[in-house]
């Protein structure tokens, strides 16, 4: 047997396998080093990778899901010729890393890390990013992402941590760092505040005590104000109680005071307004441990809703109450430490944790008689994002950058962005008229030093760069191993002010900081040279050889053109971005946006790894494949939470399969008929109606589907492949089988071939495995690689072409759903049938008679088939139940007005439910079928001729199963045994027959079977 032209198809795709061939090919032929030098000089298209945090082991599908969707767009960028950054960013510092870390030595407090030792607790954490850069680079490649590896950037790079510190020097010259001396969230475990933007999405529901508490008044003797509380551990740090001024208050049989609005059913006795009782006096729960006055103070905002309506304060636990304190000049008690324990000052309760002293608590008041109830409260409670821990509330000194001045800046940029979805545009705003100050320091250890030096004089030294670091540096500097703690700490620098050495303060900074300088430190923004492989300083030393690149570089491609994250990125990297760009810029960082909902499993519910419902990429590679992934991820809205799984993975798998089959036939056919196809004549001439029909239709899908990418939105292209392949498949190849399997209309394969050529260069960006695997069985003589090839250059399509095919496509779609009303077999062929309303058709009566099989088709004017109106009895019958029979009569009389799409019949006024709107076929015992506009009537009657039609074909369908049972060849000729029953049908039909099912001879016997000739 001659060689095959086409490498032949096995009957379904192996997508594991085929994707780790591809894998090899591309390295071996070096596609993406070529991809790129093809492109060198193209127009540009900046695009930034937002950093993914290098401390986990695997690629989640969450990450694959983002980086499949850069991959898609840098992939279309190229095909249209664009010379093309491919950076890839690992986040590498800052608390997801410490705590990873903590875990793995069973460190559990900062004084263990202290302890452990603050350079080896680097090193280590060094070591995981180190590692995890390198299996997230492994599961990025196996998922097709074409980047340039090896040339990451790592936020921890000095380089990266001196433009940080560009930044932060810019934002003190404009006076708009301050400390600020406030209250906080705080996480009492990992010891270090929370910041505004850390918080959304951390509530979780707790259920914590609650109790009511009696104060005892001091020059009321016998009388008590009742507090409520759900957090026990702040009682000690009590300095106020406060009231309603406008509520009103009243005393309880017992002496205790409460607001009436919460005690209605209780008989109060000198009710008076909240107001009268400010300034009263108390006895504090704990005057025992710590001596502070007491007093009630007004605040508007006491509500009645919850407690008694007397509240609380205690300005050291709670942001709120520190506020109060600042107006009413309250005394400000902070009762824990950074760990969340109590200080030693306050007694018994020294050491305790803010969860171990609330049953102390509890046990002491009720010892002492103050408390009058306890029980547990359901509520929402923030906790660590990184840890779990429930938060705190203390008072911090924090380094803050006001936005007060940069807030309209920032909503200014924003405004000239250009955000898909939408409505992720409106959000940011929405942040950014709401964030307060940004917090941008944390008590930690591996994070980016903030280079704050507050000299005893009183001035701030803020350090600017490293060579200024070392130009003020008073000493240490030889053992600098990294811009990073411990050694930074060990560099004290010349105040400018006074000459006498300054400390750093021991702070670190917000990672989104680190995160957020990357369009400047990435792309040498401030550098006079380019240094070769110069960006890898400190800690990313030996870890990338990208270079540094110089000014002019940073001025060819910032702004990004684009970029993608996240929607939850908008408070964090976009946000983060955008501030540090406004600051040094006054300019938006990124022309556009493509931002993306939340990832969950495939019934909707989160994934969490103790639900067992997570899936590592890992796995999914190995049994859905690449592919199947990237069409689940771009086939996805990305205004809506992506449902991932096996189960979407098969619906996948079997529409891919439609594809494979559909090359799989030309491929099987073209080798049988010797067709040969050159690259060069890869447009067909294409005379056939059907064949310039899909010329036309793959002209519009490659202009469609470019539309699409435009819009950032691959669905759209996903959804226009799904009916263009329904298209190929399902109208082109079925209507024009014939044509291949008789051998030699070259036309045809031309056309199917061009086709399939064009489609797969438009899927190569979603599925770069599978299209460049059938590329090379399909492509003889032309680019090596998909992926080298372009984007197609087509034609206009012809619309109104593809207008009439549609039009045929729904009455055919019709004439079926008529069939299977009338429960007629699709072979048995009819007399006639009539269209109404799809004038487009009408030139292409030939095809609909054959796709229905119906002699006689007419085409009649006007719009449907006639519409009777029946009583919905259900809806109706209620209501009007006497009149119905009234009402049937004269409806099916046509005795019946039209109004405001209401009917109007026997004086009753009927609604358009209360109506069944039945179609009926205007020729009497015709079946029918309708959608919108367009309706189809069949004769179902059938007489002798038809039947005996409907068996041959009937014959034919079973002997051509039966080939294909037999495992004969397409072109294999056979001898057909009948039995004697037949004979009347094979003399009418027998020629016809035997062409249909390649045979040579007819011949009588026992039963149907067939014999290879
Ligand atoms: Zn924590
Ligand atoms: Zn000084």
């Amino acid at each position: 047997m001659r060689e095959p032209i086409f490498q032949p198809l096995p009957d379904k795709p192996d997508h594991p396998g085929l994707e780790q061939e591809m894998l090899a090919r591309w390295d071996a032929e070096g596609t993406f080093a070529k991809l790129r030098e093809q492109n060198r000089g193209g127009p540009r298209f900046s695009f930034i990778d937002g950093p993914v945090t290098a401390n986990r082991f695997s690629l989640g599908v969450h990450t694959a899901w983002g980086r499949t969707l850069k991959d898609v767009f840098q992939r279309y960028k190229a095909l249209r010729g664009y010379e093309q950054r491919y950076q890839n960013g690992f986040d590498s510092q800052g608390l997801w890393i410490e705590v990873g870390v903590e875990r793995e030595l069973g460190l559990n407090s900062k004084r263990e890390i202290e302890e452990f030792g603050l350079e080896e607790f680097a090193r280590r954490c060094r070591d995981v990013v180190v590692r995890s850069s390198e299996a997230l680079t492994r599961g990025s490649i196996r998922l097709g992402q074409w980047m340039d590896w090896g040339k990451d950037y790592f936020t921890f790079s000095d380089t990266n941590i001196e433009y940080v510190w560009r930044m932060l020097k810019v934002v003190h010259e404009r006076d708009w760092l301050y400390m600020g001396h406030r209250s906080t969230e705080w996480c009492p475990r990992c010891g270090t505040s929370i910041s505004q933007h850390e918080l959304i999405g951390s509530y979780v529901d707790r259920a914590d005590p609650s109790l009511y508490v009696r104060l005892p008044l001091l020059d009321r003797p016998g009388e008590h104000l009742v507090v409520w509380t759900t957090t026990p551990w702040t009682l000690p740090a009590n300095v106020a109680a406060a009231v309603n001024p406008d509520a009103e208050y009243g005393r309880r049989k017992n002496g205790e005071w409460v607001a009436s609005a919460r005690y209605p059913n209780e008989e109060l006795q000198d009710r008076r307004r909240g107001a009268d009782l400010v300034g009263w006096t108390y006895r504090g729960p704990f005057d025992d441990l710590i001596a502070v006055d007491h007093r009630v103070i007004p605040w508007d905002d006491v509500s009645m809703n919850e407690g008694t309506g007397i509240v609380h304060i205690a300005p050291g636990c709670g942001t709120e109450d520190f506020e109060l304190a600042q107006v009413h000049g309250l005394e400000v008690v902070q009762p824990v430490d950074e760990s969340g324990r109590f200080y030693d000052s306050f007694g018994w309760l020294h050491g305790l944790s803010t969860t171990e002293a609330a049953e102390q608590i509890i046990g002491n008041l009720e010892e002492k008689g103050a408390l009058v109830e306890a029980g547990l409260h359901e509520h929402r409670y923030p906790e660590c994002w990184r840890c779990h821990t429930p938060l705190i509330f203390r008072i911090a000194d924090d380094w803050f950058i006001s936005v007060r001045v940069l807030r309209q800046q920032m909503l200014d940029a924003n405004a000239t962005v250009e955000w898909t979805p939408e409505y992720m545009g409106k959000r940011m705003d929405d942040w950014l008229r709401n964030m307060g100050d940004w917090n941008i320091s944390r008590r930690r250890y591996y994070g980016l030093p903030l280079p704050f030096y507050p000299c005893a004089c009183g001035h701030l030294n803020v350090i600017g760069s490293r060579r200024e670091l070392e130009e003020r540096a008073v000493s240490g500097l030889d053992q600098l191993e990294e811009l990073r703690r411990p050694w930074i700490d060990r560099v004290p620098v010349r105040c400018a002010e006074c000459g006498d050495p300054a400390e750093r303060i021991k702070e670190v900074g917000d990672v989104w900081l680190d995160a957020g300088i990357v369009p400047f430190s990435t792309l040498g923004w401030q550098n006079d040279e380019r240094v070769p492989e110069g960006y890898g300083t400190g800690a990313a030393r030996g870890l990338t050889t990208a270079d540094l690149p110089d000014r002019a570089y940073w001025e060819n491609w910032f702004p990004a053109d684009w970029v993608s994250e996240m929607r939850e990125q908008i408070r964090l990297w976009f946000y983060s971005q955008l501030f540090m760009s406004v600051v040094l810029t006054g300019q938006a960082p990124f022309r556009r946006v493509l931002g993306y909902e939340k990832m969950l499993d495939e019934t909707g519910r989160e994934m969490h790894a103790s639900w067992g419902n997570t899936i590592p990429a890992e796995d999914a590679f190995e049994r859905m494949g690449a592919d199947v992934m990237r069409w689940q991820f771009a086939a996805q809205p990305p205004d809506r939470n992506l449902l991932f799984g096996f189960g979407p993975a098969d619906e996948v798998k079997r529409k891919l399969l439609t594809f494979w089959h559909s090359v799989k036939f030309f491929v099987d056919y073209a080798n049988v008929a010797g067709f040969r196809p050159a690259w060069d004549g890869l447009e067909p001439e294409a005379a056939e109606p059907l064949d310039r029909w899909l010329v036309e239709r793959t002209r519009a899908f490659v202009a469609d589907a470019a539309a699409g990418y435009e819009r950032w939105l691959a669905p759209d292209v996903m959804r226009d492949f799904e009916a263009y392949l329904d298209d190929l498949s399902n109208w082109y190849i079925r209507r024009s089988r014939r044509r291949f399997w008789d051998g030699h209309d070259a036309a045809a394969f031309a056309t199917l071939w061009y086709a399939l050529v064009q489609s797969l260069r438009v899927l190569a960006p979603i599925l770069p495995f599978l299209t460049d695997h059938l590329w090379r069985v399909l492509i003889l003589d032309g680019p090596e690689s998909v992926h080298l090839a372009g984007w197609p250059e087509v034609a206009e399509p012809d619309r109104g072409l593809l207008g009439e095919i549609a039009a045929v496509r729904r009455v055919v779609e019709l004439g079926r759903q008529a069939r299977s009303t009338s429960g007629i077999k699709l072979r048995q062929p009819l007399k006639q049938m009539s269209v109404f309303g799809a004038p487009l058709a009408k030139g292409h009566e030939l095809e609909i008679k054959e796709e229905l099989r119906v002699k006689n088709i007419r085409f009649e004017q006007g719009s449907v088939a006639e519409v009777r109106l029946k009583p919905n009895l259900p809806v109706i019958g209620p209501r009007l139940g006497p009149k119905i029979p009234a009402i049937r009569t004269a409806l099916e009389r046509g005795q019946f007005e039209r109004e405001d799409g209401y009917v109007v019949v026997e004086g009753e006024r009927l609604s358009p439910d209360e109506l069944i709107r039945e179609r009926i076929p205007i020729s009497e015992g015709w079946v029918v079928a309708a959608d919108g506009d367009v309706s189809v009537e069949l004769d179902p009657r059938l007489d002798d001729e038809l039947v005996l039609e409907g068996e041959a074909y009937e014959l034919i369908h079973r002997v051509n199963s039966l080939r294909k049972e037999q495992g004969l060849e397409l072109t294999d000729r056979i001898v057909l045994v009948v039995p004697e029953a037949l004979r009347g049908l094979i003399d009418v039909h027998g020629d016809w027959i035997e062409g249909e099912v390649l045979a040579v001879e007819v011949k009588y016997g026992e039963e149907l079977k067939l014999e290879r000739s």
